[in-house]
């Protein structure tokens, strides 16, 4: 079973590449992808430790429903939508002082795109611990 060091070292890293591609991948520009990255950084790493918050590993239940293929799977497909309108908001707050290159546009670019990256390092960072777990020899459950 990887230890939470070893899940909070893959969740970020995993949440800021994510972060960062996803924003290069939009045509963001260098400091919007600077904070995109930051916030996925730190968001993989929340995320990291929180499918074992569910299923606490000292229970034997260890890799119960918050480990669960089925249920995570529907849990994303669920709040796809959800996911993308978050984005799309703060990204269109971004767009809307893109122009002009003020104090407020780099405020609302720091904060939006930080909350943007945070999001998608939450999911990929999920994510990671999941995979990380899938490939030890226990694997994942398929509901619980
Ligand atoms: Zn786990």
């Amino acid at each position: 079973m990887p230890r939470i060091k070893e899940h909070i070292k893959t969740s970020s890293s995993i949440g800021a590449i994510s972060a960062g591609v996803w924003s290069h991948k939009h045509g963001d520009n260098a400091f919007e992808i600077i904070c995109s990255i930051l916030g996925g950084y730190v968001g993989g790493k929340v995320a990291a430790g929180w499918p074992d918050v569910i299923d606490r590993p000292t229970s034997p239940n260890h890799r119960s429903i918050g480990h669960g293929i089925l249920p995570n799977f529907v849990l994303v497909k669920s709040q796809r939508n959800n996911f993308f309108v978050c984005l799309n908001a703060l990204q269109k707050q971004v767009d809307d002082f893109k122009k002009n290159n003020t104090l407020q546009y780099i405020i609302l670019a720091f904060v939006s795109k930080f909350i943007w990256g945070f999001i998608i390092g939450i999911v990929f960072g999920y994510g990671t611990h999941l995979l990380t777990d899938f490939s030890t020899d226990r694997g994942l459950p398929i509901i619980c």
